[in-house]
């Protein structure tokens, strides 16, 4: 079982299996150097990037993300309004301050090594780290961010850290996949979210889970709030403009306006608002939830201000209901197929967070647990196929908008199940299994690579369908311009 800490992890932008993967790894790394040596014997480190990882790295700011690692901050905790002062020290005078203990000169030119065209066969997003001492002894390890903020070894010897709780733990209620899920409901008379809970609380006690869930609630609303007042343009070179800002201030008018509020798909439109803000804070770098994984980070908290904004009966309670809810459907996906783009494409970010935010809203919908499966089953097949192709590596376009866009689907897939019985011809596992099988066949130019998709075709401005007015500069991604 994956535990719903594991599922929604606090962190920072703008990627979970390429920021937050890689920061989570050179804690790991500095747990097994404190291991086996002194940490005040190191001379040199060398972080070594492969694949994905190479490709895309740069746009997602895996670099810093394992600088930030090595000085030894957190990605659940470091003050993200803070980073550029925490770096400056090491990019400027080549001065690291390992684990905030031990002083290392560390050249950033030298010591980060891309490798964008070797991709290890374990994962395509590995990353290695290797010191050497005064004596020229080594010692290194790779480790897989293998998305969602999650990072294993091949032989899985350092899967977990202070973020990431998985527990093997015996569970009441154990399950592998939905009809698993919907057998046990059915058997005990529970729901959804009540299976979850149970499961969760063989781990940690209620007051635990829900101390947890408020503050992720709490930490999704900040980034909805912050995203509404950032302004100017993402970082990374492609000068996208942020937007949330001036949506926001148009929705507060036109709520004044008498005319305008009749329009019957208004909350559409905010939908829209919430998850651009969340996915506009993501690209600069800010805090955001993993739900699932930091690329597809807008649409639960999006469908969850939905919730909030537009029903009567809106709760805390059910804020958790809802999260539970979702969770359950998250560890289906995770352990059937996956919630990385690097493995499978957007439909395993964009299309898990579709289907987790529409079981979880058609659970609040009061749907019976099968009409809520039915409801996670069209928020995944309707998205089977996605590619993940971000322009220039970046979490920018077509990542934003496509939050946006998948937020409005699962509030439709949510709805559209309530109008059934919960009997449906594709079960959930199916579309799962449709899912893995389709990510398998997909080209690796689609899979998190920038070097398909949009990320080639939206660069080139004599091409038909750019706009080159969204596109000045592009200069991030070492994979890039082999495109
Ligand atoms: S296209 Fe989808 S999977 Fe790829 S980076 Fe963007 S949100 Fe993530």
């Amino acid at each position: 079982m994956i535990s719903l800490f594991d599922m929604f992890k606090i962190g920072i932008g703008p990627s979970s299996s390429h920021t937050m993967g890689p920061m989570v790894a050179a804690g790991l790394f500095l747990d097994e150097v404190r291991q086996h040596h002194h940490l005040q014997h190191i001379k040199r480190i060398q972080v070594d990037l492969y694949g994905s990882l190479a490709s895309t790295g740069k746009g997602h700011a895996t670099d810093t993300a394992c600088i930030l690692g090595l000085l030894g901050f957190k990605a659940h905790s470091i003050d993200t309004n803070h980073v550029d002062d925490y770096l400056a020290p090491v990019l400027n005078d080549q001065q690291l301050l390992l684990n905030n203990e031990h002083l290392i000169r560390f050249e950033y030119d030298q010591d980060i090594v891309w490798h964008p065209q070797n991709s290890l066969p374990f994962h395509p997003n590995g990353l290695s780290f290797t010191t050497s001492d005064n004596q020229g002894n080594e010692f290194s390890q790779t480790y897989y961010s293998i998305g969602g903020g999650f990072v294993t070894t091949e032989d899985a010897s350092a899967e977990a850290d202070d973020v990431a709780i998985t527990s093997d733990s015996h569970v009441p209620y154990p399950f592998k996949n939905g009809n698993e899920l919907l057998a046990l409901c059915e058997a005990h008379q529970m729901s959804i979210s009540d299976i979850m809970l149970a499961n969760e609380m063989s781990i940690r006690d209620k007051d635990t889970i829900y101390n947890y869930l408020d503050e992720v609630w709490e930490v999704m609303q900040q980034c909805v709030k912050n995203g509404c007042k950032g302004k100017g343009v993402l970082p990374g070179g492609l000068k996208v403009k942020r937007r949330a800002k001036d949506i926001y201030q148009q929705l507060l008018d036109e709520l004044e306006s008498p005319q305008k509020v009749t329009d019957k798909l208004m909350a559409m439109d905010w939908v829209d608002l919430y998850a651009l803000a969340v996915n506009e804070e993501n690209a600069n770098g800010g805090r955001v939830v993993t739900a699932p994984t930091n690329g597809a980070a807008g649409i639960i908290p999006a469908v969850l201000h939905y919730y909030r904004d537009f029903f009567p009966n809106y709760s805390l309670q059910g804020v958790r209901e809802f999260l539970l809810t979702a969770a359950a459907i998250g560890t289906i996906i995770k352990q059937n197929a996956s919630i990385s783009g690097a493995e499978v494409g957007c439909q395993g970010e964009v299309g898990s967070a579709c289907s987790m935010a529409a079981a979880g809203l058609a659970h609040l919908l009061g749907l019976s647990p099968s009409q809520c499966t039915n409801a996670a089953e069209i928020g995944i097949e309707h998205n089977l196929g996605l590619t993940c192709d971000p322009i220039g590596g970046l979490v920018q376009i077509p990542c934003i908008e496509r939050n946006a866009m998948g937020a409005v689907k699962a509030i439709n897939a949510a709805r559209l199940a309530s109008r059934g019985d919960g009997e449906h011809h594709v079960s959930l596992d199916k579309a799962i299994a449709t899912m893995k099988a389709t990510g398998a066949d997909m080209m690796d130019k689609y899979k998190e690579t920038a070097m398909g998709g949009l990320a080639v075709h939206a660069y080139n401005p004599q091409q038909a369908g750019t706009d080159a007015s969204r596109i000045e500069v592009v200069e991030v991604g070492v994979g890039y311009p082999q495109c």
